[in-house]
């Protein structure tokens, strides 16, 4: 039996949809649905207040960031869940400039995800001591990693083109250079292998709604070194992060470990959405979910290069330097996706002339992927996009 068949029945698919955009929201696992009902239900509704000790609600960012860790690698009660990925890139960061404290230099690249440079340059001003972000081209990180940086700061798969970084590599060119290292791991967890502990990445963020499907805004998660983690003083220094939050103190002080990663009081209701989620991770391996990626991703592109030969293909051709998405550029880009979701084909479009396709084994199978080609064969051989109501661009795109 195909583990991927049993899966893929484990989550709500719309009728006549082909989804291939889980790599930006993930689909409805239909536990998930039932474990929100029971939770709000006998929880919620019958605990109230009590459901913070009854029900375990207060160790749920621990214990349940802890499954996440498992997916990357992480030692165990090394990951904590919280706030949106936004959040933990900035806590990342002020802790990674902390632990550098001579240097002036945040290096990224210009693949790197816009909020995470956005909130390096909130942060820069925030400090006002001459911090300097540097961004350059993906491929000139490695020749940019010199005494000079403080901080590494970069997502592994980019969200546009699916080209994913060497973190084992860079991560070790940086430390020969004591450069601190954050992963941001947003289109990474769940969908690529990734081990954490053994490429001895510093810190490591990502978010639970993309690949780990816990629904749109999920809890994100922080990673941070053991070597560090009894180390680091939060920037968001929130009452849940203190050693003893209960005992009201007057003045701060972190908690044990991870726990001082935490700042407020966590979203209950969407963690039980999540952990619903992660139970059919247990399920399968990664190593397995890669491997029937790449098969699909190379059949994708194989189909879509055949049937569409105006799309040219914006990721890396080998399929050990892509993540788990695919992507093709056009420059009527945008009014293609709005006509391929309007003929049930779901996969989303990134400014300037990207269409975007998530693959995502647990849900996704051969023939979706024959099928969103050929729907893109129909739309693109009939010039289907091109219509007035297909170029307004949605808030959300
Ligand atoms: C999706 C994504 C985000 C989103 O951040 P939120 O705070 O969850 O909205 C951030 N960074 C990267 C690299 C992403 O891919």
């Amino acid at each position: 039996m195909d583990i991927f068949k049993t899966t893929r029945a484990l989550f709500h698919l719309p009728e006549g949809v082909t989804y291939l955009d889980g790599n930006s929201l993930g689909p409805l696992p239909h536990a998930a649905q039932d474990r929100v009902d029971a939770m709000m239900r006998d929880q919620w509704g019958e605990m109230l207040i009590t459901g913070w000790n009854k029900a375990g609600w207060m160790e749920q960012p621990s214990r349940v960031g802890d499954r996440i860790g498992k997916l990357i690698g992480a030692e165990a009660g090394h990951v904590v869940l919280g706030d949106t990925l936004s959040v933990k890139v900035y806590q990342a960061l002020a802790s990674a400039l902390e632990l550098n404290p001579d240097r002036k230099v945040i290096l990224s690249d210009s693949g790197n995800f816009p909020t995470d440079l956005y909130m390096a340059q909130g942060l820069i001003r925030m400090l006002d001591r001459d911090l300097e972000l540097r961004v350059v081209p993906p491929e000139d990180v490695e020749a940019n990693l010199k005494d000079d940086i403080a901080v590494m700061m970069l997502t592994q798969v980019d969200y546009r083109s699916g080209r994913m970084h060497d973190m084992a590599h860079l991560t070790e060119v940086a430390h020969r250079s004591n450069i601190i290292t954050i992963w941001d791991l947003a289109h990474s967890a769940g969908a690529v292998p990734v081990d954490v502990s053994k490429a001895k990445a510093d810190f490591a963020v990502g978010c639970s709604y993309k690949y780990l499907n816990s629904g749109p805004g999920g809890p994100a998660f922080i990673y941070v070194a053991p070597r560090y983690a009894d180390v680091v003083t939060p920037a968001l220094s929130g009452w849940l992060g203190h050693a003893a939050p209960f005992d009201f103190d007057l003045n701060y002080k972190a908690g044990a470990g991870i726990e001082r990663m935490r700042v407020g009081t966590p979203a209950i209701i969407q963690i039980a959405a999540l952990e619903a989620a992660l139970d059919i991770w247990d399920m399968v391996d990664m190593a397995q979910v890669r491997s029937r990626a790449i098969e699909l991703s190379e059949l994708f592109i194989k189909e879509v290069e055949t049937r569409c030969p105006e799309l040219v293909l914006a990721s890396p051709r080998d399929a050990a330097q892509r993540g788990s998405q695919v992507s093709f550029a056009h420059p009527q880009g945008y009014a293609i996706m709005q006509a391929l979701i309007a003929h049930g084909v779901v996969g989303d479009f990134r400014a300037p002339d990207i269409l975007r396709f998530g693959i995502t084994p647990l849900y996704l199978g051969h023939d979706d992927i024959i099928r969103a080609a050929k729907t893109l064969q129909t739309v693109m051989d009939g010039a289907l996009w091109d219509r007035d109501a297909y170029r307004v661009r949605a808030r959300v795109t």
